[in-house]
């Protein structure tokens, strides 16, 4: 089949190009330039109808959010709730990385309950099938391994979290500089480690590269070079194994866009902030400006609780460097599963986070908005302020929870809101030909 990086390459401008191009206000053109380059990838999958949003350079950072159950929590209505509360707060995509439970059913439910384009990490499924039947995930059989990959894109999943960059030669490098301070935090990362260092053969999803990039290409699934050995402390940070992984990732990016499959490379979980610039450059440069999945980055370890306030500081600066897409944080991150109001919370917090980041990267197109909001809030104009918010429903509920005496003020400063008062010093500017509105400054 031909996919849709093969028919921007061909000069097509496929719906799925147009729907992408209109989501971020730019045109088809630029969305089919972009993905043909390798720069931008979109949703292509025939076998499930999903929202379409372009991932990449130029565009607009995208926000993935991560539902699922565990072993410990198994609740399908829950996860079918926080499906849509992240898909009504905004959310870009959802990946559903259950791990507890029917996973093809809770999978199912959670693809009929939401329009976003959604990601999964196939081994987990594999992983946790081995355990259930064989006791270990030693055991697991490659041949099981891509039949759930195949079952999942036929499934019509967007994208799929694939390690294919924890090779022996990466291994090798973790082994020789000494294990790491925060352990191995990635699922994938440590499933495939176990895997591969107990039956001392090479991971199957390297090397059988082409038996992966064959589905891939068969259902036009989104290849997301996973980040199995990304940093799970900031003491572990831009080391020599998570460096080696993303070298193999960017050779495996490069072979599997020759072949006409989409790709996306992951980047490194917790890194501290004079690291990020460095890790987006890094990344870029290897991979031919690849869309950069940037997974938090978390910036400091010592916040239990509040993580999606420590990730929406790494998001912001990494949008502003140049990642492209970020995967949310929540609240109990390192704490405990989250909860349906845990995923607003780490929707509207990686959102903020990629504005902030964009309005530097693409600059007045972004920034207009804060533009808008200054005026209003000079204005006294609540409703607009409302409007332009990324907050909305928080910030209009917050206002009428007090009340102000005097409607065009709050209750912050009241009769001595300083906005008001200083209006009559400003009278021939505010009604004069020098008042700038929205209209003429924007
Ligand atoms: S009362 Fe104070 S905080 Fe509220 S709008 Fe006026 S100046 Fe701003």
């Amino acid at each position: 089949m031909k996919t849709q990086l093969d028919r921007a390459r061909d000069g097509e401008i496929t719906p799925q190009m147009s729907e992408a191009a209109k989501y971020d206000d730019v045109s088809p053109e630029f969305i089919r330039e972009g993905i043909a380059k390798g720069q931008i990838v979109i949703y292509g999958n025939p076998q499930r109808d999903a929202r379409v949003v372009g991932i990449g350079k130029g565009l607009r950072t995208k926000i993935n959010a991560s539902i699922g159950t565990s072993p410990d929590i198994i609740d399908f209505d829950m996860e079918v709730e926080k499906a849509q509360i992240a898909e009504k707060t905004g959310a870009d995509t959802l990946m559903e990385l259950s791990t507890g439970g029917d996973m093809a059913e809770v999978r199912r439910l959670v693809l009929d309950a939401t329009t976003l384009t959604v990601g999964t990490v196939p081994l987990y499924e594999a992983a946790i099938g081995t355990i259930n039947k064989k006791g270990s995930v030693v055991h697991m059989e490659a041949d099981y391994l891509f039949e759930i990959i195949e079952k999942q894109a036929a499934e019509g999943i967007g994208f799929m979290a694939i390690h294919c960059g924890i090779n022996l030669i990466t291994l090798e490098r973790l082994k020789r500089q000494g294990y790491r301070f925060g352990g191995l935090v990635s699922r994938g990362g440590s499933f495939l480690t176990a895997w591969m260092n107990h039956n001392k053969r090479e991971n199957p999803l390297y090397d059988q590269i082409d038996r992966l990039i064959d589905i891939m290409k068969k259902y036009d699934v989104i290849l997301s070079l996973g980040n199995g050995l990304r940093a799970g402390a900031v003491h572990d940070s831009t080391d020599r194994a998570q460096i080696q992984e993303l070298i193999i990732n960017s050779e495996v990016a490069e072979y599997a866009q020759k072949r006409g499959v989409q790709i996306i490379v992951e980047g490194p979980g917790h890194i501290p902030i004079d690291e990020i610039e460095a890790n987006v450059i890094i990344q870029k440069r290897m991979s031919n400006n690849a869309p950069f999945y940037m997974l938090g980055p978390i910036t400091t370890d010592v916040a239990p609780g509040y993580d999606h306030i420590t990730s929406a500081i790494g998001a912001a600066l990494s949008s502003r460097y140049g990642a492209d897409f970020i995967c949310y944080v929540t609240p109990p991150e390192h704490l405990a599963l989250p909860k349906p109001d845990d995923v607003r919370e780490g929707v509207i917090a990686a959102k903020i986070a990629a504005h902030v980041g964009d309005m530097v990267k693409l600059g007045d197109k972004v920034k207009n908005r804060d533009l808008k909001m200054g005026i209003a809030r000079r204005d006294l104009d609540w409703n607009t302020q409302y409007e332009t918010a990324i907050t909305s429903e928080k910030a209009k509920q917050i206002r009428d929870e007090r009340p102000p005496v005097e409607d065009d003020t709050c209750t912050m400063c009241g009769s001595v809101c300083s906005l008001k008062g200083v209006r009559e010093y400003y009278e021939e500017d505010l009604n004069g030909s020098r008042k700038k509105s929205y209209s003429t400054a924007l």
